[in-house]
């Protein structure tokens, strides 16, 4: 970069810490979705101005979310052949992904409290209409008109983002950026399925399926909780034996004929608790052969399809089939409580330029990803 053009980013960012104040010739570039299942496009638009209680953040990271991928193809397969498009959950395009950041302040409006220019924060990206009874009670992840960063509004594959309040922003400390970013998703999706287990968690084990980025979060997050123990299945070796390294009671083949055995016999008993981060038929059904009377099955993952469950088995055998959604804003403050006090649980992370987002995504479509990739806008 030369050194005019590094004087003028210098100029345009003191312009945009006066709230309210023009910022003319100070471009945002964001990569974005323009047609489903297309490569983002770069696009050039003037930074956005902070007004109200808004804060403006310049991205220090992104991190790339598998669920990207469903949201740049602009569908969920829901089985049986039927989808969920993206347009009818209200998503507009061009939009801009990326709901995984840690960004540094640099401008905010006149009615926001507690932030400061230079703040590094992470940015909880599962925001609601803060209106509602449900986004009053910090569950801004369930409101029925949700702004996802990200999702509804634009996230951080760009070199800043806009948040409506400063709520959103939760300090990382010390923490790498790149690390801290996947708490955002990652984090918080497994922290949020994690306390759905209840109290028994610290006294009888859990399965966790699914070995990828997400389930060795998990697998981290319940040893930081003082799980009992996790039970770990994957079709994948590779990803079991990543398992097992990461302190996994076993790692079962969920593809094996005798999974469901091999599950008893590893929990001494059905589980009491499965938590599917993966979400299809075969994963989902596993899930709710195996698990015991009065136990939960929390479905996590997107991948899709669908199951038949025996109606007679819900009040018979007492379970409990939830889904679980990201996580409450309580749940990320008690999620940075726990990794403050007790390590961040340790995936491997890949830094790349926001220029090789196209690249990253078709490296995480070909399963090429181990752990995370997360990009870096600001550098
Ligand atoms: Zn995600
Ligand atoms: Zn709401």
């Amino acid at each position: 970069m030369t050194p005019s053009r590094n004087l003028n980013i210098v100029v345009a960012e003191a312009r945009v810490q006066r709230p309210g104040a023009e910022v003319p010739g100070c471009i945002m570039k964001s990569y974005d979705v323009c047609q489903c299942g297309e490569p983002l496009q770069l696009s050039e638009k003037p930074t956005p101005q902070p007004t109200g209680t808004q804060v403006l953040l310049r991205t220090v990271a992104a991190g790339v979310c598998h669920s990207d991928l469903h949201l740049s193809d602009g569908y969920f397969d829901l089985g049986g052949g039927k989808r969920l498009m993206l347009s009818d959950r209200g998503i507009k395009l061009p939009m801009t992904m990326g709901h995984e950041n840690v960004g540094d302040v640099v401008g905010f409006g006149p009615d926001a409290r507690g932030v400061k220019t230079g703040d590094r924060r992470l940015l909880h990206p599962w925001m609601g209409c803060g209106e509602c009874a449900v986004c009053k009670l910090g569950e801004e992840q369930l409101c029925l008109t949700p702004r996802s960063l990200g999702v509804f509004t634009a996230g951080g594959y760009s070199d800043y983002v806009l948040v409506p309040h400063p709520r959103y922003l939760f300090d990382i400390g010390d923490l790498a950026p790149e690390k801290a970013a996947p708490l955002a998703c990652s984090g918080i999706t497994t922290y949020g399925a994690l306390k759905k287990v209840g109290s028994l968690l610290k006294t009888e084990p859990i399965v966790i399926i699914g070995a990828g980025g997400l389930g060795l979060m998990c697998l981290g997050l319940h040893k930081a909780m003082d799980g009992r123990g996790a039970i770990v299945v994957d079709i994948d070796p590779a990803k079991r034996d990543a398992a097992k390294n990461a302190g996994a009671l076993a790692a079962i083949d969920g593809a094996a004929a005798d999974a469901l055995d091999q599950i008893m016999q590893a929990a001494k008993g059905p589980p009491w608790a499965v938590i599917d981060l993966v979400g299809s038929s075969a994963t989902a059904q596993l899930a709710v052969s195996c698990v015991r009377k009065g136990g939960k099955v929390i479905v996590v993952g997107l991948y899709g399809g669908d199951i038949n469950v025996p109606l007679p088995s819900l009040p018979m055998r007492a379970i409990t089939l939830q889904g679980s959604y990201t996580g409450s804003l309580n749940e990320m403050a008690e999620l940075l409580d726990l990794v403050r006090r007790k390590g961040l649980p340790s995936i491997p992370v890949a830094t790349r330029p926001l220029a090789e987002v196209n690249a990253a995504l078709a490296d995480l479509r070909a399963g090429k990803v181990v752990g995370r990739i997360v990009l870096t806008p600001a550098a």
